[in-house]
């Protein structure tokens, strides 16, 4: 196979996990490496809704020991570089491209990873891109979620437009007064929340009541951020939630679309909405393009203690997708603990120094011992 580029390691995606692994993969003197992004740096973010903000608070506490929440290298803080607690998708973009400019990443732009083909003996990867082929000893998959989202939940889903698709809720608001959305979870309430704040009456439904579910863990339950403008919204009067139910199909009809649901032990309802209902249904993620590289025995993606593919050596995971058990990194504060546990893998690997970790270890930039991710909260 003719390669245009021989790399050591190549990683896939330019956004907050590929970025974050970068300079860790620079901070350890690695040359030959490669940030391979289909866009620009920080893409999924710049393709948020306007009006969609960070649920997680920023807050530049780094002096302190405690890295910015949002921060994916060190003394970096979204929070001092804007002066906000809850960023836009555009600003964290940019936050994205500086931290690339200043450790002087060597991104790849414009450059879609159609394939991995892991190569005999373990010898490492052919990576199909739309700029020709690249050998890569080893592939770090950053491709995150938010460009692969959940749209094929049930029949008519293809009527309903995905929350991902939309660039302004001030746009959207502009086309109705009623809105129906599917999924109560944060792309749903985002969507439910700034509809209503624009004076738009909303229905969410949703198979559970995920507004009443106070479980300790924000991968898991409705973040405080999002609670606040919930009640924010409420007295409006415009928004109705609609809990326990599951979605059946959704319909054309002659003044709009028809929703059906079923309540658990009850008969079916329909609802009319005269918009086409947006999906809040979530995102199936990059990694369902290279499922067969892993086990999905648990209904994850199995990863070794090191976030490498169980089945495939030299294949490693970082971002929202990585879990182990009940232990979610779906948020950066958490998945960033791992960019170090990777990078020491590699570099071992490659016989590296990886002496300059010790600095993530003492940042808390460094999780092994995952037995301490305990939701467990006293008051
Ligand atoms: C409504 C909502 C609110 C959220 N709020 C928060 C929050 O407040 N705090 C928080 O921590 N997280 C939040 N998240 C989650 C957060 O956005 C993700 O965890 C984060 O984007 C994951 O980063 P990533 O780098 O893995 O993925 P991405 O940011 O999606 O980056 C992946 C990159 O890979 C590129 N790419 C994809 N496929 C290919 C390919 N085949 N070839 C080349 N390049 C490719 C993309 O262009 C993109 O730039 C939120 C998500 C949603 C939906």
């Amino acid at each position: 196979m003719n390669f245009s580029q021989e790399l050591e390691v190549a990683i896939v995606g330019g956004g907050a996990a590929g970025v974050g692994c970068g300079v860790v993969l620079q901070d350890l003197g690695l040359e030959n490496f490669a940030l391979l992004e289909r866009h620009q740096v920080g893409a999924s973010f710049s393709r948020w809704p306007a009006e969609m903000h960070f649920i997680t608070p920023s807050f530049p506490s780094h002096g302190f020991g405690l890295l910015d929440l949002n921060a994916i290298a060190l003394n970096t803080s979204p929070a001092l570089a804007f002066q906000r607690e809850h960023l836009t998708g555009k600003e964290y973009a940019l936050y994205l491209q500086t931290v690339a400019d200043h450790f002087q990443l060597p991104v790849q732009a414009e450059t879609e990873v159609h394939a991995i083909e892991p190569l005999s003996s373990n010898k490492g990867f052919a990576i199909k891109t739309s700029r020709g082929d690249i050998y890569s000893r080893f592939v770090i998959w950053a491709a995150g979620e938010y460009q692969y989202p959940q749209t094929n939940v049930f029949p008519g889903a293809e009527l309903c437009v995905h929350n991902s698709q939309v660039r302004s809720w001030k746009e959207v608001a502009k086309t109705g007064d009623e809105f129906l959305i599917l999924g109560g979870y944060e792309s749903g309430m985002d969507a439910a929340t700034n509809l209503c704040a624009l004076g738009k009456r909303v229905r969410v439904i949703d198979r559970s009541r995920s507004w009443e579910n106070d479980h300790p863990d924000p991968s898991l339950s409705l973040s405080p951020y999002t609670r606040q403008r919930l009640d924010f919204v409420y007295p409006t009067g415009g928004l109705e939630l609609v809990g326990d139910t599951q979605i059946k199909e959704v319909k054309r009809i002659p003044n709009g679309y028809e929703v059906t649901g079923v309540k658990e032990s009850a008969s079916s309802q329909a609802w009319v909405s005269p918009m086409p209902p947006i999906l809040g249904t979530g995102f199936k993620g990059s990694l369902s393009t290279i499922a067969e590289f892993f086990d999905w025995s648990e209904g994850y993606a199995a990863l070794t203690d090191q976030d490498e593919s169980t089945l495939i050596p030299g294949l490693f995971v970082v971002g929202p997708s990585v879990r182990h058990g009940n232990v979610i990194f779906c948020f950066i504060y958490k998945f960033r603990q791992r960019f170090a546990v990777v990078a020491e893998a590699i570099a071992q690997r490659l016989g590296m120094d990886t002496s300059p970790l010790e600095t993530y270890r003492q940042e808390g930039l460094f999780l092994e011992d995952l037995s301490c991710c305990s939701n467990e909260c006293v008051c």
